[in-house]
């Protein structure tokens, strides 16, 4: 049994309430809160040793902590507004924890967010952070929203994450800049709010990619009971991937977690008007594919050939 089952089996039930517009399954749920306005909430834990390696920094740390909830939100299309913190610490170290708040602020006054509770106990080191945001009504980015003929996108480069990590894993000299890019992209990724809140104009469907882009493109496909064929070929790669993994690229890019890019859809009839805004936006976004019909399943192509699909799947905690 994977973690997606054990949630459906056991926590997925219908909603008791008329103001849960949208309830498990999904980068946020989705609440009304009056007239106009209904809200986006997100929850993300990180432990010790599962999403951070013991030996990262406490700015790191706290960066990315809150960098991995902003990106549900922006996967919704909704505005970051509050987070919620509850720590857990083996002790009360004052310099780490310093280094810790001043870094947490940092990233949420970057987007305007504040802070507004949370809890602190002892144990071993984990995190859980709840974060909310303001979406307006009628609006929104769901992973059940693709319709056969969108074309398919993502936002910046795949696969700098996974690589980052192999590389600290490897515990590898980080002297050149590649190396040091690379485990940047893996410790401080950008949440794509901007991105986010542009795509409501044009998109009702996207995800953000914690998990690896195929296993996080099936949540879309599975939801929307759609397939999809994606052109190999057209991955975005950073130079810095290919420079130090010409090989291992496009499987770090199909299947690596944590890049927290957004992957999207869009009807060919909005695609020209969105390229144009996010282009005029400096907001990098590149197509990768199309959706298709629900039995053609997931198809990849490379220039032109099917090409299998890769055997190791994404980012699942009990598989
Ligand atoms: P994400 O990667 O976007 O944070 P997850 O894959 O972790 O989302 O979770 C899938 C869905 O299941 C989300 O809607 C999440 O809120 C929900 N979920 C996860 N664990 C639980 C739980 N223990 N109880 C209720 N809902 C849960
Ligand atoms: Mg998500």
């Amino acid at each position: 049994m994977g973690e997606f089952d054990l949630i459906q089996q056991y926590f997925s039930k219908p909603s008791q309430r008329a103001d849960v517009s949208l309830s498990i399954g999904d980068d946020c749920a989705v609440t009304q809160i009056g007239a106009n306005d209904t809200l986006a909430i997100t929850t993300d834990t990180l432990v010790c040793g599962t999403h951070f390696l013991p030996n990262i920094s406490a700015s790191d740390l706290a960066y990315k902590s809150v960098a991995v909830n902003l990106s549900d939100l922006a996967a919704m299309g909704a505005s970051p507004a509050w987070i919620s913190l509850a720590l857990t610490l083996p002790k009360i170290q004052h310099n780490w924890l310093a280094e810790f708040s001043q870094s947490l602020f940092a990233i949420l006054n970057r987007y305007h967010v504040d802070l507004i509770g949370g809890d602190t106990t002892q144990g071993h080191l984990s995190l859980t952070l709840t974060a909310q945001g303001i979406l307006p009504k009628g609006k929104g980015l769901f992973r059940h929203k693709a319709q056969i003929g969108d074309w398919i996108f993502v936002s910046g480069t795949l696969g700098d994450s996974a690589a980052g990590l192999d590389l600290l894993l490897k515990n590898g000299n980080l002297s050149t800049e590649s190396y040091r890019y690379l485990v940047q992209r893996h410790l401080r990724p950008t949440p794509r709010v901007e991105l986010g809140l542009a795509l409501n104009a044009f998109s009702c469907c996207a995800i953000d990619i914690s998990d690896g882009l195929l296993a996080d493109l099936g949540h879309i496909l599975k939801k929307s009971q759609v397939g999809a064929e994606l052109y190999l070929e057209g991955l975005p790669l950073s130079q810095h991937l290919l420079s130090v993994y010409e090989n291992q690229a496009e499987q770090f890019a199909l299947t690596g977690g944590e890049d927290y890019e957004l992957c999207f859809t869009v009807s060919n009839d909005n695609r020209e008007k969105m390229e144009q805004t996010l282009r005029s936006q400096g907001i990098k976004v590149t197509c990768i594919g199309k959706i298709t019909p629900s039995t053609s399943g997931l198809i990849l192509y490379k220039n032109h050939q099917i090409v299998p699909l890769p055997q190791q799947g994404g980012f699942d905690h009990f598989k």
